[in-house]
């Protein structure tokens, strides 16, 4: 299967670092080097900063028409290569083909979304306070931005940041993921074929403190957008404070799923348990806190345990393979870790709990009941194909345990009762609600958390705002 080396892509073009310094790529199904990534020294993070303000310039000028037109072209081209990007994107993160093509196609409808979008950056005329003055509020795009997205969506998490600046008339350096580089590159030459002018999208990898470190604090770079944990995301927005640039931070969860009394428990297991397992449960939106009333807990056991026997777990480009391994060790180790932890403080282990093999990250899907509070896996994001569940009597000790953790991203709940959804609804701290359903992230829905699982959004009309300036002008013309 081909996969090919990455590399920087500055100023329009296609370049290596001057140093000649790479890392390795491995394929997390077989533990073995498939290519390499360019790594950005000094000198060309010198260069991508100076292009990103002249293709700025560029970008801000262009009529909003023209850029809608260019993002549309560039969805056109992303789904014309889904099958031969999807490819490159399951050797390099593991995820089944099927759900790479998923994610290629959601990456194209959150283009046109904003290409939509990018037409209606309006400002407005407020009434003024005597006839010789007009009194407008004028919109501007923020400047150039950096945009930080790690590996588990390798696309789709560049994808919103990008499209959403873009139709604001921002340009961007994005420092994707050095683990799951080759999708990426993909998808903005997709944006290139498009016409993107040189400068507006610069895409670099490396080393992502030092190049933090220095994007964050050049004063060309006028705003930040990371997605991942909520520890980096912590230190990032520090630093982000400390030079006043404005920051959009999608940070990690641990969503509860409350699966009332009066749930449709088959739905409930259906929904949220192929919601768990997509792409290994690697999802800052994954379910993984069920909180099951004690009545209904034996039937939504039996029915989730039955969609795990199903799972198929393999090398995402074999036929029907339904679940991949981890993309990297660091979360294999983890997991035996959580695993660990769960059984050592009293948890029942009903399936899973071990490595599969020893070739690739392959970890069996893993289901904890009578999870005691205390456990890692109810406090620390698993992110991973495990969840744990734990009953409760009523509905206000159930919200009163999703609420417990500092964490405010997706939540989940299974209802039928009206009463209960309202409750549920205007009680959960979170950022996402998806009641009797699994997520699913339109782009025109606002995509984001709440509590230390960040600010800001990355969906819906909160997603461009997030790349603008609002200008208040009076004008006396007496
Ligand atoms: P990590 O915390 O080391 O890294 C997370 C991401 O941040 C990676 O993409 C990494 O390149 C980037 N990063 C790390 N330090 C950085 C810095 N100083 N400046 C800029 N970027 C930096 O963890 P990891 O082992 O890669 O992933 C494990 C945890 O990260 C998971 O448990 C999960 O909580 C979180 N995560 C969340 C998401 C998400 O979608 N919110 C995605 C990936 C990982």
């Amino acid at each position: 299967m081909s996969y090919s080396n990455t590399r920087l892509f500055i100023n329009g073009q296609w370049c290596d670092a001057d140093t000649g310094k790479s890392l390795p790529v491995i394929n997390p199904a077989t533990g073995l080097e498939i290519g390499r990534v360019s790594c950005i020294d000094r000198a060309g993070l010198d260069r991508a900063v100076l292009a990103a303000q002249s293709g700025f310039e560029i970008w801000r000028n262009t009529p909003a028409v023209e850029r809608s037109k260019m993002m549309e072209l560039a969805a056109k081209n992303l789904r014309a290569r889904v099958d031969q990007i999807a490819v490159l994107m399951t050797q390099e993160q593991g995820k089944p083909f099927a759900e790479a093509k998923a994610e290629l196609m959601m990456a194209a409808e959150v283009i046109d979304w904003f290409a939509g979008e990018a037409r209606r950056v309006y400002g407005r005329i407020v009434p003024a306070r005597n006839h010789s003055t007009q009194q407008q509020v004028l919109k501007f795009p923020v400047g150039p931005v950096a945009a930080f997205t790690p590996w588990n969506f390798p696309v789709n998490q560049i994808v919103r940041k990008l499209s959403a600046a873009l139709s604001a008339g921002c340009s961007m350096i994005v420092k994707a993921p050095e683990e799951t580089p080759a999708s990426p590159a993909a998808l903005i030459q997709a944006f290139i074929d498009a016409g993107i002018p040189a400068g507006v999208i610069g895409l670099i990898y490396g080393n992502p403190a030092e190049i933090s470190e220095y994007l964050i604090k050049h004063p060309i770079i006028k705003k930040i957008t990371f997605t991942g944990s909520t520890p980096v995301g912590k230190q990032l927005a520090a630093l982000a404070g400390l030079h006043m640039k404005r920051a959009t931070m999608e940070l990690g969860g641990h969503a509860p799923v409350i699966i009332a009394e009066d749930a449709d428990v088959q739905l409930a297991a259906k929904a949220a348990g192929s919601a768990k397992f997509r792409n290994a449960g690697q999802v800052c939106i994954s379910p993984t806190r069920f909180l099951v009333h004690e009545n209904v807990k034996d039937e939504f056991l039996e029915a989730i345990l039955r969609q795990v026997d199903a799972l198929k777990v393999g090398n995402g480009l074999d036929k029907d393979i339904t679940m991949g391994p981890l993309a990297n060790d660091r979360r294999l180790a983890a997991m035996a870790d959580f695993t660990q932890d769960a059984i050592s403080k009293g948890a029942k282990l009903i399936t899973g709990g071990e490595r599969i093999g020893t070739a690739g990250n392959f970890f069996k899907p893993t289901i904890f009941a009578d999870v005691p509070l205390n456990a890692k896996v109810f406090n620390d994001e698993p992110f991973g194909p495990m969840l744990g569940i734990s009953t409760f009597k009523n509905l206000d000790e159930a919200l009163e345990e999703a609420n417990r953790l500092p964490f405010g991203l997706a939540g989940y709940a299974f209802t039928q009762s009206l009463k209960n959804s309202h409750k549920i609804s205007q009680e959960l701290q979170v950022g996402m609600l998806w009641i009797n359903q699994q997520a699913l992230a339109w782009p025109e829905m606002p995509f984001g958390g709440i509590k230390e699982s960040g600010y800001g959004s990355e969906g819906g009309y909160e997603a461009v705002e997030a790349y603008i300036n609002t200008k208040s002008v009076s004008i006396f013309n007496g």
